[in-house]
This record gives structure tokens, sequence and C-alpha cells, in this order.
């Protein structure tokens, strides 16, 4: 058996088994790992307080047999983002922010730069009073930038030309008009600005722009319906998210 520390985020947590939880934690060294956490509802268990969906810490580990799954030794939390625990908002919109995530990223690929837009994201829902729907619309960008789906801005995703009108969600960004398909979305001014603005900002800077709800409304359908449909993949989350939101 060999041991690892890492230090990473809980982005789920199931029951498994009697009394222990199942977690998946995504390390800045590992990517994307499982582990078990063994023995958490007894109350001496260490782990317990700690093995929680959105604990931040540093995580001794054990790799044996199974390399698919590991066993949680030990958690040193580095933030638990206590605050999220008491909206049921906020903490859906991060379920939904997780599987997007791993959707995008598969399991054992580290990727730092995803890993820390993630965490800002989390931060800024926790402790800043930043508005919901911009961050999920802003990270749901900001991911696929990152995660290989970079959409085409200043040129048409199809011919190159620069006269573009629209954002075509099948294409991966703007096209022209002999270009656009079926799966367009009409752009506007200020939709195009935040589009252009949170591709080429730097990642610590992707929330730091002012948009209105209108605009947090028209980027966030936008955002959503790309990920969906580069993913081809519907997310409950997402649905359970919204369903919240109606509260
Ligand atoms: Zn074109």
């Amino acid at each position: 058996m060999a041991e690892i520390r890492a230090r990473g985020i809980i982005i789920k947590q199931s029951d498994y088994g009697e009394g222990h939880r199942m977690l998946s934690i995504f390390t800045e060294e590992y990517g994307i790992i499982k582990a078990v956490s063994y023995g958490v509802k007894k109350a001496k268990s260490k782990a317990a307080a700690s093995s929680q969906f959105l604990c931040y810490a540093d995580f001794d580990l054990y790799k044996g047999a199974n390399k698919d799954v590991m066993t949680v030794n030990s958690i040193d939390t580095i933030d638990g983002f206590y605050p999220l625990s008491e909206d049921i908002k906020k903490l859906s919109l991060c379920v939904y922010l997780s599987d997007i995530t791993y959707s995008i990223l598969g399991m054992n690929n580290p990727d730092a730069r995803i890993l820390h837009i993630l965490l800002n994201s989390i931060y800024a829902l926790a402790y800043r009073n930043e508005n919901i729907a911009k961050v999920k619309a802003v990270y749901e960008m900001k991911l696929m930038c990152v995660g290989g789906y970079m959409p085409s801005v200043h040129e048409c995703a199809s011919c190159g030309s620069g006269k573009v009108f629209a954002f075509d969600l099948l294409k991966g960004g703007m096209v022209c008009r002999d270009c656009g398909g079926k799966y367009l979305v009409k752009m506007d001014k200020n939709l195009y600005r935040a589009i252009d603005y949170i591709t080429s900002c730097e990642d610590k800077k992707m929330l730091s722009f002012n948009a209105s709800e209108e605009l947090i409304k028209s980027l966030g359908s936008l955002t959503e319906q790309y990920i969906a449909l580069q993913m081809d993949q519907r997310y409950a989350s997402l649905d359970y998210y919204k369903a919240m939101l109606e509260m």
C-alpha cells in the first residue's frame, strides 16, 4: 500500500455500505479521484465532520490493491465553505458545477486551472455577495474555455470570416450569416461583450464585470445550452437547481 497526500475539494459524496461514505475528491495532483471514508457515522470518527461535500482539505490517502478507489486516512480541513450549507440554492448550484466539471474532466486527470476556477466560484458563492446566476453562467463559460471548448468569438467558427452575427451552440462559437446552423443564439452588444470578456479575461478576474439581471439571464441560457449540447448530456442537477430557485 502506498500513502499519498493530496490537496483538493470533495465534489461528491454518497453513502457506502454500513456507515461509510464514498467521496469524489477533485485534487490538484491527481485530478478527480474516488476514496472511501470508513466509519464516518461513528461519533468518534475523526474524518466524519470533514467527509462532507465541498470540504477543501489536505487528504492523506491509501492507495491499495483497488487502483480505482483509495481509502481516506485523515483529512486536514482548510475551508469547509460552511455558509453554503445553509443555502439550498447555492448548495444545489455547487452540485451542478461539480457535475459539469466531472463531465469535462473525467477521472484521474489533473487540471489545476479548472480546480482554481471552481474554487473561485465556490468562494464567491460562500463569502461574497455575488449574484448566483452570474457565478453559474461565468463558470459554465470559463470551464468550457479551459476544458478545450473555447468558442470562437471574433471570427466565424466555420469559415473564419470576421462578419459574425450570432452564437452557434453546435459549431462552438460565433458564426457569419452564411454558416449559421440550427442552434443559433442571437446576440446583442452586451451579450457579445460579456462573452468576449469571459473568454479572454484572466481566470481570477472572471467575475469582475458588471452585468444587468437581463444580461445574466441571456448569458446563462446560452452557456448552459452550450455545455449540454457539446457534452451531449442533460444534467438532473441543473433541473434541481432551477427548481430550488423557484422556491
Ligand atoms: Zn462563416
